[in-house]
């Protein structure tokens, strides 16, 4: 499939499957050998990591562990802020080496929400795997240790990723037609 229609919009091939599997794959390799030794868990933020997350892991020789969590905002009775909440961390994080999954890191926002609130806890360390990066948007200070893949400021579906719920289970990536 080149095309894909997904309600109103209509998108194109970008990456096939079989390169993000490469890309994935030297990702693997690279946290095998950072991680020798070690037992990382892996903290994959859903719903759009899935897919990655699942391949990813498939790629580690290290053990390493993996729990899923959501971020979920809300607006605090008192203050105006939005209040963010890791839902779904039952692990006691405390001294672990983690390293957080997600499947595209754009402005940053959602990553340092999920930092911050991993950090709060003492882990030994966090990383941050991403399968797609947004360099030009990006305008945070945490390190985005390994990202698969780095893409240009267009907006993607495809491979877990969606459009207002569809396209997640497409398995190449797509961008959108302008
Ligand atoms: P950030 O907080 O880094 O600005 O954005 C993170 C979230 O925005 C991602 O987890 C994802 O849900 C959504 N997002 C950002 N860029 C894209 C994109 O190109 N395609 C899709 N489907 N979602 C995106
Ligand atoms: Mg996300």
């Amino acid at each position: 499939m080149t095309n894909v229609t997904l309600h109103d919009k209509q998108f194109e091939l970008y990456i096939s499957g079989a390169d993000i599997r490469k890309r994935i794959g030297a990702l693997g390799e690279k946290i095998n050998v950072d991680y020798t030794g070690k037992k990382p868990l892996l903290i994959a933020v859903l719903n759009g990591s899935f897919m990655f997350a699942a391949d990813l892991m498939r790629e580690l020789t290290v053990q390493a562990e993996i729990s899923f969590v959501k971020v979920a905002s809300y607006h605090g009775s008192v203050s105006s802020g939005a209040v963010s909440e890791l839902i779904g961390l039952t692990e006691h994080i405390e001294g672990r080496d983690i390293i957080v999954v997600e499947d595209i890191v754009d402005t940053g926002t959602t990553l340092v929400k999920v930092y911050d609130m991993l950090t709060e806890r003492h882990p030994a360390s966090v990383r941050v795997a991403t399968l797609l990066l947004k360099p030009d948007a990006y305008n945070k200070s945490i390190p985005v240790d390994y990202a698969a893949m780095e893409i240009p400021n267009d907006f993607i579906v495809g491979y877990g990723l969606d459009y207002d719920g569809l396209g997640r289970n497409l398995r190449d990536i797509y961008k959108i037609k302008s």
